[in-house]
């Protein structure tokens, strides 16, 4: 494993912290209280080229690879990880087409995400079926005209909202059926060619083809608030045939494989968090002074900062490996990304916890980020496989 980062790697870390310093730190605190969706920065941020990092050159995309991906998510999420987990979900919904699609499908389904800054779904979760996926029941079935159509409810989904797209999972023939299908379903601002980004509250997307699309109200969320989750129902959604990506039978494998891809992707994500409460942490206790001295120097508090740095740089440590594992397709990659996940998580939950405590009252107070960090830490524990999935995948490998 070669640490040194390519000249490509190199400009695009700096290409995102410069982003980051110019378009996302001064403003975070406020778009925070304001709890609005932040349609500025993603289409910025898509403008320079952060965002969907798995679409192919074939379609006129530009493709980076893994570790690039996760470098890029990691400086974007040191920034907001309600910003980045917005844009990064392009690339978990859109990935499967990447990688499964036909050259048509992908014509059809990811060019219009290079040509216009819209975002996407990816479509798993559901109220009965967390993190036992398998347990879904929204489904599609083929009709007397031989069209599939989709029912079911989708929960917990990250830009449904403001979706232009949903990537779909579901079951084949009947809600308790053995076989998962991956579908795709555009909504109308890709169609039209048009970019609909206007604040939803619940809102109803009529499909040409036949059926509905009812996304929920925005959920209210302890943290990741400049993130947008809701959920989606499908009622008698007609689907074309080239809607349905690879094997109708597979989708459960397509499911896996994109986790592979984002699970270094959300440990990116915690990695850049905790940093972020580190960096954050230490500025705060070289300014102020108890005790005659800077809360740095005090031995205790000395102690509980190298605990917090060790913490980001191991974590790191395991990102990078993970990422170079799913780049290399190397078979034992599922565990290294798991690895990551858990450590990434665990740094992100400790760093704000301690971050916190060491700026004392202050801490506390709403209008210091590092209240907001340890609100937004904990869903890196648990979106995208809960701890005990990581450990379940890990364990199960190991023996
Ligand atoms: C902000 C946010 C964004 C999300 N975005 C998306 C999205 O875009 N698309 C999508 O499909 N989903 C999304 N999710 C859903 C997310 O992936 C699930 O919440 C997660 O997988 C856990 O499922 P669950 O909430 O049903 O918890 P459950 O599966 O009910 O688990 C609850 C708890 O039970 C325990 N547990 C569960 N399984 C085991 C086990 N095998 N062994 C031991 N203990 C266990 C764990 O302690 C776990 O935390 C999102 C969720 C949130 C909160």
């Amino acid at each position: 494993m070669d640490f040194n980062l390519t000249d490509d790697q190199q400009m695009y870390m700096e290409t995102v912290r410069k982003f980051v310093r110019n378009e996302i730190t001064p403003k975070v605190m406020e778009m925070e209280r304001e709890h609005a969706f932040p349609f500025d920065a993603i289409k910025k941020a898509w403008k320079i080229g952060l965002l969907n990092l798995s679409v192919p050159e074939s379609v006129k995309g530009y493709e980076v690879d893994i570790v690039s991906a996760a470098l890029i998510v990691r400086e974007l999420s040191y920034g907001d990880t309600g910003i980045s987990t917005s844009a990064m979900c392009n690339d978990l919904a859109n990935v499967v087409i990447a990688q499964h699609g036909t050259e048509e499908q992908k014509e059809a389904f990811l060019r219009p995400f290079v040509e216009a800054p819209i975002i996407s779904s990816f479509c798993l979760t559901e109220p009965g079926a967390g993190s036992d996926n398998l347990a879904m029941t929204t489904f599609i079935k083929k009709g007397n005209d031989g069209k599939y159509v989709l029912n079911g409810e989708k929960c917990f989904i990250t830009n449904a909202s403001y979706a232009s797209q949903f990537t779909v999972f579901c079951k084949v023939g009947k809600p308790g059926s053995l076989m998962v299908a991956c579908v795709i379903i555009p909504s109308d601002s890709i169609r039209d060619g048009k970019v609909t980004f206007q604040p939803f509250d619940a809102r109803e997307i009529t499909v040409p083809g036949g059926g509905t699309i009812i996304t929920g109200k925005p959920e209210d969320k302890l943290g990741q608030r400049l993130s947008n989750t809701a959920t989606v129902k499908f009622e008698d959604v007609v689907l074309e045939d080239h809607q349905i990506i690879g094997n109708r039978r597979l989708g459960f494998k397509y499911a896996v494989d994109v986790l592979d891809y984002a699970r270094p992707m959300v440990a990116a994500i915690g990695v850049g968090l905790a940093r972020r409460a580190f960096d954050v942490t230490l500025e705060y206790t070289k300014e102020r002074k108890q005790f005659g001295q800077r809360i740095c120097d005090m031995p205790v508090a000395r102690d509980t900062l190298v605990k917090m740095w060790k913490k980001v740089e191991l974590a790191d440590l395991a990102l990078m490996k993970a990422a170079f594992k799913v780049q290399e397709q190397a078979e034992d990659r599922g565990i290294y990304a798991s690895l990551a996940k858990n450590a990434a998580a665990e740094a992100a939950i400790f760093c704000t916890k301690e971050g916190l405590h060491l700026h004392g009252g202050y801490g506390f107070m709403s209008e210091y980020e590092i209240s907001k960090l340890a609100r937004d830490a904990h869903i890196i524990d648990i979106y995208e496989g809960v701890r005990e999935v990581q450990d379940m995948i890990i364990g199960r490998e190991l023996v």
